[in-house]
């Protein structure tokens, strides 16, 4: 009697590979599959490993399974297993070119992911905001003449109040938007509830989680450690400073002495070295910088400059040197719009992507972040 065969026919996405290619994942195609890396990434479960798997199927050009597979977040691109792969395929950067893509093929508006994902659109991206801001300053009525000058007189805190709520509006929607489709994703994938492992999921990564795992790059995780801390102070106290002016309990700029400016100064200094350090690691690299892309460099030039102008623009206020104070404050300005405005579409993004996709597994794997 004969056997029953099963014939699978697998239709490669060519435009999938072009755009994995472009996102640094192109080493992907030198993978022979000997499993060295699956074997050495600590984070990656005996039940389900990775990422042999998903360096096939990135081969194959397999989109719809690899966009919506957990795994893609359970990795921390902590680069063990691209150190040490026989053949130079770069597994940990093809995974986060994967993570990329799968932010990009879920954003909402689609066309702004697919905006922020390419260098072309560097004119768009700043050249708006820069415009915004101009027109601001240009038809603002300047300041008393005999008054010291300040950064009120050329951008009036009303109309910076009012530009940057309408942006966070917009951001919360299209942040949530892109959340809810890549949740009923990894539901169609397979996975659980996603609510009951949110807790277990955030509280370990409140300690430390996975990161501890991994055993390379050390000057990366203490970049990523700094920065991420950096920035989570720094949104704290930038929102109370907001709310504060907004119910006229608080008047900027405060002075210096005080504690809560003290604080964000510390912050914005500490967001500065990780991004420094973490740029660093990807200039010291050469296959690591020629994997990088737009999507990497933007973030962190964009987090590292917004730093730097933060501080320059105080100094320069101290210092009462006028023109370079608001020449400063406007490109500080542009630069935190369009890095807010990337929020859904960049690596801030990773982060509710990632707590979803670890959410997910959680009941199954009872996996640490
Ligand atoms: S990516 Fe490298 S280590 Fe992993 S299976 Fe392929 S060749 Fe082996
Ligand atoms: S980069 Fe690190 S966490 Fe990601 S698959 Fe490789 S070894 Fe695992």
């Amino acid at each position: 009697m004969e056997a029953a065969t099963r014939t699978t026919i697998i239709q490669p996405d060519v435009a999938f590979l072009r755009d994995l290619e472009a996102a640094g994942g192109g080493d992907a195609k030198k993978c022979f599959q000997c499993a060295t890396c699956s074997t050495v990434c600590a984070l990656s479960p005996d039940n389900a490993p990775f990422p042999r798997k998903q360096m096939l199927e990135a081969q194959w050009g397999l989109k719809t399974p690899l966009l919506r597979d957990p795994a893609l977040w359970l990795c921390h691109n902590c680069g063990d297993c691209t150190s040490r792969c026989p053949r130079g395929a770069r597994p940990g950067d093809v995974i986060g070119a994967l993570r990329n893509l799968a932010i990009r093929h879920f954003a909402f508006p689609q066309f702004l992911g697919r905006l922020y994902a390419t260098p072309k659109a560097w004119p768009v991206v700043f050249l708006i905001p820069a415009l915004l801001f101009l027109g601001i300053a240009l038809l603002s009525p300047s300041g008393p003449a005999e008054a010291a000058p300040e950064f009120a007189h050329q951008f009036p805190i009303l109309i910076l109040e009012a530009v940057f709520f309408a942006l966070s509006g917009f951001v919360v929607v299209a942040m949530a938007v892109g959340v809810w489709r890549f949740g009923k994703a990894m539901k169609a994938a397979g996975g659980g509830p996603i609510l009951p492992g949110l807790i277990p999921v955030i509280a370990d990564a409140v300690v430390g989680g996975r990161l501890r795992d991994c055993q390379d790059r050390r000057r990366w995780r203490s970049g990523h450690v700094l920065m991420l801390s950096g920035f989570v102070a720094l949104a704290a106290v930038g929102t109370v400073i907001g709310v504060g002016t907004m119910f006229g309990v608080m008047e900027t700029p405060l002075p210096l002495g005080s504690a809560i400016k003290i604080f964000a100064n510390v912050a914005a200094v500490v967001i500065l070295a990780g991004s420094v350090i973490l740029l660093a690691d990807r200039l010291s690299d050469p296959a690591r910088r020629q994997a990088s892309g737009w999507f990497d460099w933007f973030f962190l030039g964009s987090l590292a400059a917004i730093a730097l102008t933060g501080v320059l623009s105080q100094v320069s206020r101290l210092a009462q040197a006028e023109t370079l104070m608001y020449a400063v404050y406007f490109v500080h300005l542009v630069l935190v719009f369009a890095l807010f405005l990337s929020a859904p579409y960049s690596k801030f993004a990773h982060f509710l992507y990632r707590t979803v996709a670890l959410a997910s597994v959680e009941p199954k794997r009872r996996l640490r972040i």
